[in-house]
């Protein structure tokens, strides 16, 4: 097939709004798939997708399709449309030349659009807009299209209107692909260039590449170098996906595809990067800009003796996520352990959820924190070499106080889209994290866009949650970094000696008030020793709050009037194995499930 006939292209919605519907409609239709085969949703092959009805990993599919007596090659790159995952939504997009808009009639214009169409807008691709759920009592298309006039400057006549649950209208959704997309301008006669925009482990072949050539050709056997690391490898098996794997011998410019080519680990697969052919000079297609993990929490087993079991299943769970780092920690309360960055919380979440379905572990994680930015103060030899500026991303390993010169935190810009009714419990909610309104406008009779500076860490911890309870799941958000603003470190000392995992970074003007609550849970969690305790919690080395512990010995055997002695021996017996439990921090005996208790929240 020629370029000519050759049309990329992606779906980009907000989650819910019938993407993976739309994608099964159009394997369907081009009998990728058998009609009611009973496998919905074909491409979300997680069973965590399948649990939570998202996306996590982007999937292609090539399909056929016959117009007007010719024979077209339909390369559809699935997405997902959740915040967390846009650098999957970006690389996608990378291969195409242009997107379906897909817009939920009910629901209309939702935060994730927006970014969507954005993101698109900027890469300079063919939109075409589509409202879905036609079918539905309460679509108002009328409505929905005076949203996408209003915000982006699209005109109702060049929107389509579907149904992908009852299939109406698909036919439609094909012509304009081939009709309104630019084929890719691509030339099998250059050097080969593919762009590499997906990757996954698979357990017989190793490393597999799904790739995008813009030139040439590649055949089995041929010696492909990467752009950026220089590696080369030998190509082993070439495949397209309909969207099951069909083997074939070459691939061609236009063309997507699958490689292997024994890359032993899923580090050498860089998203983003170019491979030519070995010995060849060109230029990559991309700048190549790995995605940047922004929340940060420490997992640790529930059980020390689980802790092979859990370091198996991280290595084997960030095969297939490349975007998920880790580094092994310890911790005198919780043992040994691991630090894991991630994209989001969602991201962490999701990645928890495998961990336990997939995998069978049972572990803790650590209250989620985000990456810092810290100045330190000028030493000599930190101007010197220019180590004056450091990140941190695990409050264990601040610099001391002392040495700080100020600290910054990170920042988005938050999008909200809400029925004008929720406004005001909107407003206050993100009044309390600490927002500051930029922007607000009308975007139909009664829904309004608002637009806010949040810090990261406020959105992390149940934001989300919160805006969806307010607003009986109305209001949808998305966000996106913008940089660093100054902020506060806060210890908690037990006796006089900080407690690394109960050190948070908090907002200057909430530190205080943080501070004294936690002294007061922990007051309230860690059980009476035989010292007094003194808790403290202290801001940029001064200290905002205490409580005090009183000495006390438990006596479990106190209400029992003496009379059943095995009862009693029995009950000295648990005391016994529950002190083997306690860890020591600060020469104080706590029970593991203090920290627990407290991360918990
Ligand atoms: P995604 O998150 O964008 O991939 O959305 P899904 O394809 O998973 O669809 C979300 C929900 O909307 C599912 O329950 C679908 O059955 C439903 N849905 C999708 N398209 C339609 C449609 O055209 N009409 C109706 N009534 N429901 C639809
Ligand atoms: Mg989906």
């Amino acid at each position: 097939i020629p370029p000519e006939r050759i049309r990329n292209f992606s779906i980009i919605a907000h989650v819910d709004h019938g993407k993976s519907t739309l994608a099964d409609r159009i394997l369907e239709f081009t009998g990728a798939v058998k009609i009611n085969s009973g496998q919905s949703q074909v491409l979300d092959k997680l069973q965590v997708e399948k649990e939570r009805g998202i996306t996590v990993k982007a999937q292609s599919a090539s399909v056929l399709y016959d117009y007007k007596g010719e024979t077209y090659l339909l390369n559809l790159i699935d997405t997902p449309g959740h915040v967390d995952f846009s650098n999957e939504v970006h690389r996608s997009l990378s291969a195409c030349q242009g997107v379906i808009l897909l817009v939920d009639a009910n629901d209309g214009v939702q935060a994730q659009t927006v970014a969507n169409f954005y993101l698109a807008f900027g890469k300079d691709l063919v939109i075409i807009p589509v409202l879905n759920k036609i079918d539905l009592k309460n679509a108002d298309p009328g409505r929905v299209c005076m949203q996408l006039k209003s915000l982006f400057d699209i005109e109702e006549n060049e929107v389509l209107k579907i149904s992908a649950k009852l299939g109406t209208g698909i036919e439609d959704v094909f012509h304009a692909i081939i009709e309104r997309l630019p084929f890719p301008k691509v030339d099998k006669s250059k050097k080969l260039r593919a762009l590499l925009f997906d990757s996954w482990y698979d357990r017989y072949r190793g490393v597999l590449c799904l790739v995008y050539l813009t030139d040439g050709t590649i055949k089995i056997g041929d010696e492909i170098t990467s752009c950026y690391s220089k590696k080369s490898y030998e190509v082993k098996t070439l495949s397209m996906l309909t969207p099951h794997e069909q083997s074939v011998t070459q691939l061609m410019a236009g063309q997507v595809g699958l490689i292997s080519c024994n890359m032993r680990s899923h580090k050498e697969a860089l998203i983003g990067d170019t491979l030519h052919t070995t010995g060849d000079n060109v230029e990559a297609l991309d700048k190549f800009e790995p995605s940047k993990p922004m929340v940060f929490a420490g997992i640790y087993p529930l059980d020390q003796s689980q802790h092979v079991n859990l370091r198996s299943a991280i290595e084997k769970l960030c095969l297939n996520d490349s975007a998920v780092t880790v580094a092994p920690d310890t911790s005198p309360a919780l043992g040994q352990g691991w630090r894991l960055g991630f994209l989001g919380l969602l991201h962490l979440e999701v990645f928890w959820q495998r961990l336990h379905q997939e995998h069978g572990t049972e572990s803790i994680l650590t209250a989620p924190s985000v990456t810092y930015k810290i100045k330190l103060k000028p030493t000599k030899q930190n101007i010197k070499d220019g180590t004056d500026i450091v990140y941190v991303n695990n409050p264990a390993h601040f610099p001391s106080h002392i040495a700080i010169e100020e600290s910054f935190e990170p920042i988005v810009t938050g999008t909200i889209i809400t029925p004008d009714e929720y406004l005001g419990a909107i407003m206050s909610l993100c009044m309390d994290r600490r927002g500051t309104q930029t922007n607000a406008i009308n975007i139909d009779n009664n829904r309004v866009m608002l637009q806010y500076e949040l810090p990261l860490c406020e959105i992390v911890v149940d934001f989300h949650d919160s805006l969806k309870t307010i607003s009986s799941g109305y209001a949808s958000f998305d966000y996106e970094h913008a940089g660093f603003k100054s902020s506060a470190l806060l210890c908690i000392l037990l006796n006089g000696v900080a407690v690394d995992e109960l050190s948070s970074i908090v907002h200057i003007t909430r530190a205080q008030t943080i501070g004294k609550r936690m002294c007061l849970r922990l007051k309230d969690i860690i059980p009476r020793q035989l010292v007094q305790i003194a808790i403290q919690a202290e801001v940029n080395g001064k200290i905002v709050g205490r409580e005090t512990l009183k000495a006390y010995r438990k006596d479990v055997t106190a209400k029992l009037y003496g009379g059943d002695v095995t009862r009693r021996m029995k009950l000295l017996a648990q005391q016994a194995e529950g002190k083997k439990k306690m860890r020591s921090v600060a020469n104080i005996a706590l029970p593991r499930e203090t920290f627990i208790e407290v991360l918990k929240k």
